[in-house]
């Protein structure tokens, strides 16, 4: 069966950009006859706030995105930080991991040269740890954990992913460079049969700009307290993309009928 997950981080509001997700989300879940797990995506432990995702959640509610295993998050990234650590001691045991606390600055732009590689795991002074890539993969050694202490983004979707028995991973195309590096990432944490990776449009402004949490006009808090309902929030967020004519609406309930 296909199971595919929306994941927002709480770092801020929902926004017309996670509404976009969340119609290729449900929609292609339900035209497979498939699954849609809710993960909250909290592994920036900086940013994100309880009042975020509490908001996320009643606006998901509220919009009629209604996740199969219920309306609370199957996982938190934050509720047990275990499973990433184990997840890099599966790595080490076939793999070279080791400490680079090396700052982006002293990265520069390219790709991680591989300054640290000598180094072992122990020797970190700081938390950040990197997984080394094969040569061919052009954007260098993997970092799995910042100097923070922080599991990056790549890392921990990749671990959720297998944890959640994630199939069919929908996400916007701003994150297709990085597909090719996760599906090696999960094949080297041994998942057997890699997740499939649709990338959708996002919602551009008049010059081409992506959507920011700090557009006004986009907050679905914003748009629900102009008097919008559910139906003409998620028409507007389809309009955007080019699924449906700008000023049609569209129900939580009707959106697969945009994938059959
Ligand atoms: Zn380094």
């Amino acid at each position: 069966m296909v199971v595919t997950r929306f994941a927002p981080s709480p770092t801020g509001y929902l926004h017309l950009g996670h509404v976009v997700n969340a119609i290729y989300v449900w929609g292609h879940a339900r035209a497979l006859g498939g699954r849609v797990v809710l993960r909250v995506e909290d592994h920036d432990r900086i940013r994100s706030r309880p009042i975020f995702e509490a908001a996320l959640l009643d606006d998901l509610d509220w919009l009629g995105f209604v996740p199969d295993a219920g309306r609370h998050p199957v996982r938190r990234q934050s509720d047990d930080p275990s499973v990433y650590a184990e997840a890099l001691d599966r790595l080490r045991a076939a793999h070279h991991v080791y400490a680079c606390d090396c700052s982006r600055k002293e990265i520069g732009g390219g790709p991680y040269p591989g300054t640290c590689r000598t180094r072992a795991l122990e020797e970190s002074v700081g938390r950040g740890v990197r997984l080394q890539m094969d040569e061919q993969e052009e954007s260098g050694d993997l970092l799995l954990r910042d100097r923070d202490g922080n599991w990056t983004y790549q890392f921990a979707v990749t671990v959720d992913d297998i944890l959640d028995n994630v199939t069919l991973v929908i996400r916007g195309a701003d994150l297709l460079s990085s597909t090719a590096r996760q599906i090696r990432l999960g094949d080297m944490l041994g998942r057997t049969s890699p997740a499939r990776f649709l990338h959708h449009p996002l919602i551009v402004g008049p010059t081409g700009e992506k959507l920011s949490k700090s557009n006004r006009d986009t907050g679905v808090r914003e748009l629900r307290a102009a008097g919008l309902a559910p139906a003409d929030v998620i028409g507007r967020a389809a309009a955007a993309v080019g699924l449906i004519p700008p000023g049609k609406r569209i129900e939580a309930a009707e959106v697969a009928r945009l994938f059959l």
